[in-house]
């Protein structure tokens, strides 16, 4: 009686996390390009109330991000 060789099971790849690398330029535009957006959100949401506004006395942006304003806590009316 003969046995055939049995091969063993291949290896299950292995995985490693991989930093992500980003260059310093890249870092500083993506970093800035944050903050400037945070800013305008910021702005648009809790300062712009129409009176003193970017658009004049228009309330349509006001309108638009009233529940915002609200669920953040932003003095309204
Ligand atoms: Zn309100």
């Amino acid at each position: 009686m003969s046995t055939m060789p049995v091969s063993p099971a291949p290896a299950a790849p292995v995985s490693a996390p991989t930093p992500l690398v980003v260059s310093a330029a890249k870092a500083k535009l993506w970093l800035g390009g944050t903050v400037l957006f945070g800013m305008l959100a910021y702005y648009f949401v809790g300062v712009d109330q129409g009176a003193f506004s970017v658009f004049g006395g228009d309330m349509h942006l006001h309108e638009f991000v009233h529940d915002a304003r609200h669920l953040l806590g932003y003095p309204c009316h």
